[in-house]
């Protein structure tokens, strides 16, 4: 079983894909991780990627199908939430081809205000060695720049930066209607207000899942 949870970057998809592996056990496929885990390597992929990512822009589909569809192999049988794919209509579409015997069965989309978005995004940390999140003002951590977790120090998003959110939030914003309308077509698209209490916004996720699940 295949659920997609889409929201512009800032969103918090990630945070709650991550709820839904705990309560759920769904397995997370995240393209954006998937990309920066490459960069990292430093592998041809992820130096191909490396400078699109921190500009904002998309990386090509054929990239992108290539990992997912590897991913996808490796989880089959199990319940998985995909956060960040599908971005466009190919890669919707590619899904679905992929997905015949077991289609995707809801697409969750967090809608949250664009002003928001912006304080989220440009005050993001995160933890390199941990992955732990923080914010400088809505989440600080008890020493500036200092993961609470682990004690390493707290890095900035290569593309958090002003210019890489405005082109990022700019593509979601042409990028979003069409999946909306491809999976309103199938009667599986879920609207969720993604502001406010991160447990409220959990408690109207799963109940969208559990009834998604029957
Ligand atoms: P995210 O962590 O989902 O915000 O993704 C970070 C960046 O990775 C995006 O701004 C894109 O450059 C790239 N990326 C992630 N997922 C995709 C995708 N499905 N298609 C193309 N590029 C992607």
């Amino acid at each position: 079983m295949i659920a997609v949870i889409m929201g512009p970057p800032g969103s918090g998809k990630g945070t709650q894909a991550d709820l839904l592996f705990k309560k759920y056990g769904y397995l997370k496929v995240s393209t954006g991780d998937a990309i920066r885990k490459q960069i990292k390597l430093k592998s041809s992929v992820g130096n191909l990627a490396q400078d699109i990512v921190a500009k904002g822009g998309l990386v090509p589909d054929d990239i992108i199908f290539q990992m997912v569809r590897i991913d996808l192999e490796a989880s089959k049988g199990k319940m998985v939430i995909l956060d960040g794919f599908p971005r466009n209509i190919a890669q919707a579409e590619m899904l679905e081809s992929l997905n015949r015997e077991h289609p995707v069965t809801g697409c969750i989309h967090l809608m949250v205000d664009h002003n928001v978005l912006i304080e989220r995004l440009s005050g993001r940390r995160l933890c390199p060695i941990c992955n732990a999140t923080f914010h400088i003002h809505l989440a600080a951590p008890k020493l500036a720049g200092i993961c609470d977790k682990c004690g390493s120090g707290l890095i900035q998003r290569d593309d958090d930066t002003e210019a890489s959110i405005r082109v990022r939030l700019e593509i979601y914003n042409e990028s979003s209607a069409p999946i909306i309308e491809f999976y309103k077509s199938r009667g599986i698209y879920f609207a969720v207000s993604g502001e406010g209490d991160q447990s409220d916004i959990f408690d109207e996720i799963s109940a969208i899942v559990e009834e998604m699940t029957g």
